[in-house]
């Protein structure tokens, strides 16, 4: 298959879930919502499930979700409520639910008070002090109640060499979309923007093992290829989630590439593996243990601002020459992190601008406006 037709396909899953999930139905296999951040997807997929992301929508506007949330959650949590209320999940069998921010942790319960007649919602809690040995044993005790769950969903139990042979699966999915992010800035003449997040995107909804056949093979593909010569920018992207077409194309319109991301919904889901070694369900609570470098993640030694240092280091090492921060509109964690990556970039010297964005977000004058400034003043460095 060709780059062109491999990406065709993987952005057409990327632009239309509903129907990804209506296949996966039809196909007679129980699908599972996975709300973010860091749910322990590979015990779905060993429940031979299809664990479905639900990050928000750029397509829809908040309506019902209204009368549950106050106005000030960010769009995300609340488009993946009203996906929820308003039909678009209806083929789901359940929810997965954590909980690891202000705004998340009482959507668990919005979610528990407006679907559970509907379908079984699991609630998750990661544990705060995620490294010591009460934190992966409080850590366990979650992640086994999500298990129990999946299994009342499933009708019989998730033997252990299932969650090893998923823990296998997702290592090597992982391991392709590093891979092609890589590729992907290498080829930033072939990958633009709008597609780099597509074939991102698209891991959200299928069976990681169907996925990651169809982008090892565009990887290969894109590897075969001479490293192109770019004469425009490149960037880091940093933020929740940067799947707008719209946003996106003003990027590839300025000649902006992507040498790298530091975003929730695309590198900071696939940084961390899981140990094929010993107990698996020990192997996911350590791997949840070993993520970093996350404004949503607590960090001890926070007073070193390794988080703003690790961003830096990543604009440096990826070759960029800028990073754009596209901020999610009543995202606390991240507004309350962005002193300290302003201090790291600029004690390291890199320019960057912050963009305010929100899924409900159809005027595109303003970012288009300073994107296009950006990236002029990139190129004349
Ligand atoms: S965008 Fe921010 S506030 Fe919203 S769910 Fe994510 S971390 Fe929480």
């Amino acid at each position: 298959m060709s780059i062109e037709r491999i990406v065709k396909e993987l952005s057409a899953v990327a632009a239309n879930p509903k129907g990804q999930l209506k296949a996966y139905k039809e196909a007679g296999k129980k699908c599972i919502g996975v709300m973010p951040y860091y749910a322990p997807e590979e015990l779905v997929y060993a429940a031979g499930m299809v664990p479905f992301g639900m990050w928000g929508s750029n397509r829809k506007t908040i309506s019902q979700a209204k009368e549950y949330c106050a106005t000030f959650y960010c769009t995300i949590a609340q488009l993946d409520l009203e996906m929820l209320l308003d039909g678009t999940m209806d083929l789901l069998d359940g929810v997965i639910t954590p909980s690891i921010c202000d705004t998340l942790r009482p959507m668990t319960q919005n979610i528990r008070v407006a679907m559970s007649e509907k379908l079984p919602v699991i609630f998750l809690a990661h544990p705060q002090f995620r490294r010591p040995a009460f934190g992966l044993e409080f850590c366990r005790a979650q992640y086994t109640h999500v298990k129990t769950e999946l299994e009342k969903i499933r009708g019989c139990e998730i033997k252990d060499e299932e969650i090893a042979g998923a823990i296998k699966v997702y290592n090597k999915s992982r391991a392709a979309r590093r891979d092609f992010v890589k590729l992907a800035s290498e080829h930033c003449d072939v990958i633009d923007p709008i597609m780099r997040s597509a074939v991102l995107k698209a891991a959200w909804f299928m069976r990681k093992d169907e996925y990651t056949a169809k982008l090892e093979e565009l990887n290969a593909l894109l590897r075969a290829m001479p490293v192109c010569n770019w004469k425009g920018v490149k960037i880091v992207t940093s933020g929740i989630v940067v799947d707008n077409p719209t946003l996106l194309k003003v990027l590839k319109d300025n000649h902006v590439a992507i040498a790298a991301d530091d975003v929730a919904h695309e590198s900071r889901a696939f940084r961390v593996d899981a140990s094929e070694e010993g107990d698996p369900m020990m192997a996911l609570c350590q791997q949840f243990a070993d993520q970093d470098f996350d404004v949503l993640l607590y960090d001890e030694e926070s007073e070193k601002n390794r988080r703003g240092e690790f961003v830096a280091n990543l604009v440096k090492e990826s070759g960029a020459q800028g990073l754009v921060l596209f901020m999610q509109q009543f995202c606390d964690p991240e507004e309350m992190e962005y002193p300290y990556l302003k201090k790291a970039l600029d004690a390291a010297g890199i320019p960057f601008i912050k963009l305010g964005v929100d899924q409900q977000m159809r005027d595109f004058g303003q970012a288009a406006t300073a994107i296009q400034a950006f990236a002029d003043v990139l190129a004349m460095q």
